[in-house]
């Protein structure tokens, strides 16, 4: 990638239930990433997308068992998503829904582009249909003639559908993952992309409109539509020009994608084989993150009882400590539990006790001793030095999208400065004025940089913290729980 605009993307969740914790996590991560690069490279040139997914035999059912048109059903579950996101400080710059008008135009020109390519045929299909994961299911995936992950039978289905021939680029992603090793993070699940792209299939990507009268048109057949996924997955493009604008199309594509562990195969094989079959690069970069467990360790299940709303948690906790938790506790590429006694420790012992109390720390000697502490030409050049070289350590892993280390330099920071105030006693009444002034503005230094640096995590707090120093005013930010 050689131009500085950076664009970046969630999944599309489908809206047929409640926004949980998974969610949570993946939005705060993207929003993360997203203002990191905001600050560094100009608001203007970085994109943020979310949205939500809305079409399919999921939602169809879902809207008849909750008695509502089913426009109007997706119309409240979006509206949930949006307003999830604006809980916990979403701050997306467009929010994608596939049951847009809109939508459906760019999903059918990039359907006719695949058919143009060679790469759509029909044939006749029979076999397991599962609702649930809204795809037929193999013989071999069945536990005990069950779906293993929703534990329902699977529905027999004989129709004709349209596929998708990705066999045709089994060796053309083989090798764009072969000469492009870093694409995918974490580095250890390689291997297992590898695996999914040596035993593609073709797809199956239409379903009769008569099984599912909620989906788009498939272009010249009206008897046919579009197989959820398969016009979900071409909102990455479209909502950057797809379709409509191809210079819009070419400043920001390709993109940083985020998704869950669940979601693989679906952003690293098939989208990519899509993309390769429209003509256009392949993803940037796919970060693939960690799946949020139960405080037990295991999947969350309803059945386990040990599922976490990220709604209790924003009513127990508020929603930027929450955040906060997901983004430094739970680490950026792996698996982990969500555990509220983690979550206190961590927000106590790095909010409260380490940013928060040099905060108040700093500004209640500056007020004491008369001393002004935003005066960069005051700063010693040693003690500069030094906050710089930790900036570019914190810098390089969020360039890196490893947001839990970054925040766990951002912690070391800080606790330095509460060091460094102890250490320096900038209270005593044998220093001068001078010195005073000295230590407490290398501190107002490093009190922005680590404001800064914190931003992208908890951006509430920060912008509250950026205006107690700039005006040196006391402010208590993070009260311990
Ligand atoms: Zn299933």
């Amino acid at each position: 990638m050689n131009n500085k605009k950076l664009y970046i993307t969630t999944t599309l969740p489908y809206v047929n239930a409640e926004p949980h914790i998974g969610h949570a996590l993946e939005f705060v991560q993207a929003d993360a990433i997203s203002r990191y690069f905001k600050s560094k490279l100009g608001k203007e040139n970085v994109f943020f997308n979310v949205g939500t997914d809305e079409h399919g035999q999921k939602m169809f059912k879902k809207a008849q068992e909750e008695g509502l048109e089913i426009q109007e059903f997706v119309n409240k579950y979006a509206q949930r998503f949006k307003d999830f996101c604006k809980l916990f400080f979403v701050d997306y710059d467009f929010f994608y829904r596939t049951s847009d008008e809109n939508h459906h135009k760019a999903a059918q020109e990039f359907w006719k582009r695949c058919k143009e390519k060679g790469d759509i045929y029909k044939k006749r299909y029979s076999g397991k249909y599962c609702v649930g994961c809204e795809r037929y299911i193999t013989e071999k995936e069945l536990v005990d003639g069950k779906c293993p992950d929703h534990g329902t039978e699977p529905e027999e289905k004989d129709e004709e559908n349209y596929f998708f021939k990705l066999t045709n680029y089994k060796d053309h992603l083989l090798k764009w993952l072969d000469s492009n090793p870093e694409v995918l993070k974490p580095k250890q699940k390689r291997e297992e992309l590898k695996r999914i792209i040596e035993e593609i299939e073709d797809i199956s990507i239409s379903r009769l409109r008569e099984n599912l009268p909620w989906g788009i048109e498939v272009p010249d057949d009206p008897e046919q539509v579009f197989y959820v996924w398969f016009d979900a997955l071409t909102n990455y493009v479209n909502v950057i020009g797809f379709g409509t604008d191809e210079e819009k199309l070419n400043e920001w594509w390709p993109g940083i994608q985020l998704f869950g562990p669940d979601n693989l195969r679906f952003q690293g094989v098939i989208w990519q084989g899509m993309l390769a079959s429209v003509g256009l690069d392949h993803s940037q970069k796919l970060l693939e993150h960690g799946m949020v467990l139960g405080p037990d360790g295991t999947k969350m299940a309803k059945t386990k009882g040990n599922v976490i709303s990220p709604f209790d948690q924003e009513e127990k906790f508020g929603a930027e400590i929450v955040r906060f938790y997901l983004l430094v506790g739970i680490p950026t590429f792996s698996d982990s539990a969500y555990k509220e006694d983690d979550l206190i420790n961590m927000y106590n012992s790095r909010l409260a006790n380490n940013f928060g109390n040099l905060l108040n720390r700093v500004i209640h000697l500056a007020q004491s001793k008369g001393v002004e502490i935003n005066k960069e030409e005051l700063v010693e050049q040693d003690f500069k030095r030094k906050v710089d070289s930790m900036r570019e350590e914190i810098e390089s892993y969020y360039n890196d999208y490893e947001i839990a280390l970054a925040a766990g330099k951002i912690d070391e920071l800080a606790d330095w400065g509460n060091k460094y105030i102890t250490e320096k006693e900038p209270w005593s009444k044998e220093l001068d004025f001078d010195t005073c002034q000295n230590i407490l503005n290398n501190l107002g230094y490093l009190l922005k940089t680590v404001i800064e640096l914190y931003s992208p995590i908890v951006p509430e707090s920060c912008s509250k913290a950026k205006i107690a120093l700039e005006r040196n005013e006391k402010i208590i930010l993070f009260n311990k729980i």
